[in-house]
């Protein structure tokens, strides 16, 4: 546990917030300031600063209960969509730096989540992004 971490805090139990679901690993919370109604946090107990940090027995976990949360919410409140949002580095967006998943409701009447405008790729681009990054694989 990082002594100055609020996540940290609310994983432990030691600031209260609305906990949908607990384990040995993991607490799933709702977002203090939510995209939509029913918006969830999955917070792992272990501190890690976003994915690059995050352990692989701990990262596997997250996608299963993501699933399992999110179905959850589809039956419990009617949405008709989820999205599952991960934030990495304030350049990301990521303003609390313990690893976090957004699992995000969306509902056919709103409200409307603004995403990115899709740019264009050149075939260039393209060949040098493929080269690049898959020599770092
Ligand atoms: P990020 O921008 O880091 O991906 O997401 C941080 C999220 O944590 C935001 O959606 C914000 O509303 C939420 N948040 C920040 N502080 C608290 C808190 O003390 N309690 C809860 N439940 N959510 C928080
Ligand atoms: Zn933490």
């Amino acid at each position: 546990m990082k002594e100055d971490c609020i996540f940290c805090k609310i994983a432990a139990g030691e600031i209260p917030a609305a906990t949908l679901y607990e384990d040995d690993d993991f607490r799933v919370i709702l977002d203090l300031g939510p995209a939509s109604r029913g918006h969830a946090l999955i917070l792992p107990k272990e501190h890690y600063a976003d994915l690059s940090e995050i352990r692989e027995e701990t990262a596997e976990k997250v996608l299963p209960l993501a699933k399992k949360v999110s179905a959850a919410m589809t039956k419990a409140l009617g949405c008709a969509g989820i999205n599952l949002v991960q934030n990495n580095g304030e350049a990301a967006g990521q303003t609390v730096r313990h690893f976090h998943m957004h699992i995000i409701p969306r509902y056919v009447n709103g409200p409307k989540i603004v995403a990115w405008e899709p740019g264009s790729l050149s075939d260039d681009d393209k060949i040098q992004i493929v080269k690049a990054v898959k020599a770092e694989l």
